[in-house]
């Protein structure tokens, strides 16, 4: 393998994505871009990785981690520590690409056991050793980045094994640095056939870990909940010692001690294991619906009626607003084509129209029924029944818009999603606010779906593209992500529904939770990691 920053900075590990004719069109026309623009190139990040900071940590420290892993489970080499220094945050990949890091780990350590990550935590704490979790590196919130250098504890290598399932209790107990897929896959062919029901979009590399301490969701949550809503126990192994909750159902045992850690981000300890719900795999049972709607608002309604009346729920559960909607049908080429003339003659208006996704799970009568009365609600606001098509359609493709940001970037867009959750009464509102905002740079298109939806709101998730200024990407793209962060804010939206803080929302914390409750998360905080080793400087606003 070619040791380049691209190989770091590239979506996976699979290929090289080429932009396809239809996006391609779609990009020239929005952005007046000409063949050679397309072709030219920049920042491609093809040269080899060389760091100019060099390893700060006394001999002495690597020694004792070697004897501890082992020699081949402690790297130092330009490569790993480059490649543990950054997730997939927007100026992550720009600065990969620029060939600046500045702050890479010392070290990189593999820990095979639980045993060796409490004796390397222990030798953190005593030293004042910065420790940092590190899984999938998906995280889009800087959340994997070593501002003060030390360790880089990548769970992925070793501790990624399921250790049991329960059939009877349909759970599973899972070491956290498992890969999405392998997960999937082992619960697909184990027993009686099982899934664990959670796919973000970045499945395919974010581990069970990742999920859990960056509180994700996937694009069944609407159906199987949040990653929150499907973890009974944990083990974290924190420097103050050891903290294991049990897989009852349900307890009132004081207060959920699993909530302190689902969405800690790796600033209260490691988790090494999970026991999580699993549910039967049935895809044959599976409903599928797709609509489109003459307005965002309608579709909105549909969706919010859905949801409060008592009819069960979809698993998956999608609406793109007008611009995502235009763009889809533009780059399937479906725009002008006889079925687009005739849905416009019934006033599904170029610019106006929203489409909407539904897929069912579960048991295969349940499905038809919730089906069946989510085609008589989304009649009732206009939606027009476009058949399960669409939306297996979208599900087989649903993982690959993250190999277009590579090619995207190559040719100078800057390209960008940001989420956000809000209540309904607020959604409109906060909706245009963002367009407003986002549009008042120039040539800029905003994609804007629901995509994980409650009886009380839903998340909004936002996606803008733009073409870079160039030589001043990074500053510019600070600049326009603080504006619309908040916005955001200001609106009623939260600052994340599912990618979690990190350290680019970190900023907004004492505001948005004020300072009770921030001093709440910091005296958790000083009791677990009394030293301040983990995931230190500034992750989710602790000191
Ligand atoms: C293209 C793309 C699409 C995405 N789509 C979604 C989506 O649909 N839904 C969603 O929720 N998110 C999504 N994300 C964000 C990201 O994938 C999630 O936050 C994911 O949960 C991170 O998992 P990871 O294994 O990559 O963790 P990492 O990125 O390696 O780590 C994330 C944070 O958790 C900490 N951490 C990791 N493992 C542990 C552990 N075992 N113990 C303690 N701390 C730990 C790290 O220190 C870090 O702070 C997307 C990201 C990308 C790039």
């Amino acid at each position: 393998m070619k040791k380049t920053y691209r190989e770091i900075l590239k979506w996976g590990d699979k290929h090289e994505e080429q932009i396809d004719e239809g996006t391609l069109r779609v990009l020239k026309k929005k952005f007046e871009m000409s063949d050679a623009d397309i072709n030219n190139k920049m920042l491609t990040g093809d040269t080899e990785v060389k760091l100019d900071k060099k390893v700060s940590l006394d001999e002495k420290f690597i020694n004792e981690f070697i004897s501890i892993s082992g020699e081949e489970n402690v790297k130092y080499d330009d490569y790993s520590r480059a490649e543990h220094s950054f997730g997939k945050f927007y100026t992550d990949l720009m600065n990969l690409r620029k060939e600046q890091i500045k702050t890479p780990p010392d070290l990189v350590i593999f820990p095979r056991n639980d045993d060796e990550i409490e004796k390397i935590i222990s030798i953190c704490k005593d030293n004042n050793i910065a420790l940092t979790p590190f899984a999938g590196h998906s995280s889009v919130t800087r959340g994997v980045e070593t501002p003060k250098g030390g360790v880089s504890l990548d769970l992925t290598k070793h501790i990624n094994k399921v250790i049991e399932v329960n059939e009877k209790n349909t759970t599973v107990r899972v070491q956290t640095g498992m890969y999405g897929p392998a997960f999937e896959d082992y619960l697909n062919n184990f027993g009686d056939s099982y899934s664990c029901g959670h796919f973000p979009q970045s499945f395919e590399y974010s581990t069970v870990g990742g999920w859990v301490a960056a509180r994700s969701a996937g694009q069944a949550s609407t159906g199987y909940g949040k990653i929150d809503d499907m973890i009974l126990a944990m083990k974290i192994i924190t420097p103050s010692g050891i903290i294991q909750t049990k897989d009852y159902p349900s307890t009132a045992q004081a207060w959920d001690l699993n909530k302190i850690f689902i969405g800690s981000e790796g600033t209260l300890g490691v988790i090494t294991e999970v026991t999580m719900k699993i549910r039967k795999f049935r895809p044959q049972n599976t409903s599928y619906a797709s609509f489109i709607f003459k307005n965002f608002e309608f579709a909105v309604e549909a969706m919010r009626t859905i949801m409060q009346s008592g009819i069960g729920k979809p698993h998956l559960f999608r609406i793109s607003d007008p611009e995502e909607t235009d763009i889809s049908f533009k780059t399937m080429n479906f725009d002008n084509t006889l079925a687009d003339k005739f849905i416009k003659t019934l006033g599904y208006k170029t610019g106006e129209r929203c489409l909407m996704f539904v897929a069912i799970e579960g048991d295969k009568d349940y499905a038809k029924f919730v089906k069946a009365k989510v085609k008589i609600i989304a009649k009732k606001f206009g939606g027009f029944f476009l058949g399960g098509k669409p939306t297996k359609k979208w599900l087989e493709q649903r993982y690959s818009s993250a190999y277009l940001r590579e090619p995207l970037m190559d040719i100078g867009i800057m390209t960008d999603t940001i989420e956000t959750a809000v209540t309904w009464d607020n959604l409109t509102q906060l909706r245009n606010e963002v367009i407003k905002y986002l549009k008042k740079r120039d040539k800029t298109v905003v994609m804007i779906h629901i995509s994980h939806v409650y009886e009380n709101g839903a998340n909004l998730y936002i996606t803008f593209l733009s073409p870079m200024a160039k030589e001043n990407e990074i500053d510019d793209y600070v600049n326009y992500h603080k504006g619309l962060v908040d916005t955001i804010h200001k609106n009623k939206g939260s600052l994340s529904h599912h990618h979690g803080i990190g350290r680019s929302l970190a900023p907004w914390m004492m505001d948005e939770m004020g300072k009770e409750n921030m001093a709440l998360l910091q005296a958790v905080k000083n009791h677990l990691d009394p030293k301040g080793i983990m995931n230190p400087d500034g992750t989710l606003g602790l000191k």
